[in-house]
């Protein structure tokens, strides 16, 4: 069910058709001052301040040769679609943020669940802030702007307490939506999700000692193997996926063209387009939020948006939500 959010979202200034370039705006290449919900003086979000040092180190662990396995770069790689792809891109944003399909619940929940293991908040707080960068985007309450600063927008934001993270009615405000399903509420409780993403981690590391065990000659080869899962499959994993996702709230505000003039500082980034698998066609999405794909133009790859056409074609979701351009497109030919 829409939310109010979601309506006013929804009623973006109309696409310009004619997709002109636009020109660079000078007001966005003045420094912006940090959101004025941001404590002063400040005062930092340890627990955001502590994990994600530490896990970039647990990160840079790969380079032991002993926790290096075949098996572990595959996962990698894998899970940077399975948990990033199909968890962020396609279910936190595309379908919980911005409504651009519809989902069945059992699906919609399993996405959730994947968005949870990269370790990107719970789905309502990811989902929250993400509306908040779109109502007030490049302006100061932005939570993430990078006209503040490269590294404010890329990941400094995170790690500093802003009031508004702990303000009911900013909750209330943003997905009252997302709230009223016991499924998302229940994430939210006693850092539940955090306790999910340390089962999940568990589970790569004993299946990886489970089967090292059965097909090494001892313990040890299990231990060996299963670190090798959880440093490499986990670890760098969630990294490299912070990275990409960090890399559309900072580079494509920065550094890219622009299809259309969106009264912001957005861009179509190539870079971040595809190591993303599409998040970084990010004009194009501020210029018409709730449609499915990202890419516009053909040469402007969106692998997640492959990924709804797939779901589409199997029957598994519905009502997607194509880009006003295409249609416009089709009638001038
Ligand atoms: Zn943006
Ligand atoms: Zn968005």
């Amino acid at each position: 069910m829409p939310s109010d959010t979601v309506s006013e979202e929804s009623q973006v200034e109309p696409v310009d058709q004619t997709v002109e370039v636009a020109e660079d705006d000078s007001r966005f290449r003045d420094p912006l001052l940090w959101p004025e919900t941001t404590t002063n003086p400040v005062r930092i979000r340890w627990r955001y301040a502590i994990s994600i040092p530490v896990i970039h180190l647990l990160a840079c662990c790969v380079l032991i040769p002993w926790l290096f396995s075949w098996t572990g770069v595959v996962l990698c790689v894998l899970g940077m679609y399975v948990f990033g792809t199909l968890g962020i891109n396609l279910c936190y944003h595309r379908l919980l943020t911005h409504q651009g399909f519809v989902a069945p619940k059992w699906l919609e929940h399993g996405l959730a669940l994947l968005g949870v293991c990269t370790m990107q908040d719970t789905p309502a707080c990811w989902v929250a802030m993400h509306r908040m960068h779109h109502k007030y985007s490049d302006t100061q309450p932005d939570p993430h702007s990078p006209l503040v600063s490269f590294l404010w927008g890329h990941c400094g934001w995170l790690m500093v307490v802003n009031r508004d993270f702990r303000n009911v009615n900013f909750y209330e405000k943003f997905v009252r939506d997302i709230l009223k399903d016991p499924f998302y509420l229940r994430l939210e409780r006693n850092s539940f999700w955090t306790v999910l993403y340390a089962i999940h981690a568990l589970l790569f590391f004993l299946a990886g000692f489970g089967i090292g065990w059965a097909t090494g000659k001892t313990a040890m080869d299990g231990v060996q193997f299963g670190l090798s899962l959880l440093f490499w499959g986990v670890f760098l994993r969630t990294v490299l996926t912070w990275h990409v996702t960090w890399s559309v709230n900072s580079v494509t505000h920065v550094w890219g063209y622009q299809n259309y003039k969106t009264g912001e500082s957005s861009r179509n980034n190539m870079l971040v387009g595809l190591w993303s698998n599409g998040e970084g066609w990010h004009n194009n999405h501020h210029a018409d939020q709730r449609a499915a794909s990202h890419g516009h133009k053909w040469w402007e790859f969106d692998l997640t948006w492959q990924t709804v056409r797939l779901l589409e074609a199997t029957g598994l979701i519905k009502n997607v939500v194509r880009p006003k351009v295409w249609s416009t497109d089709a009638k001038d030919q």
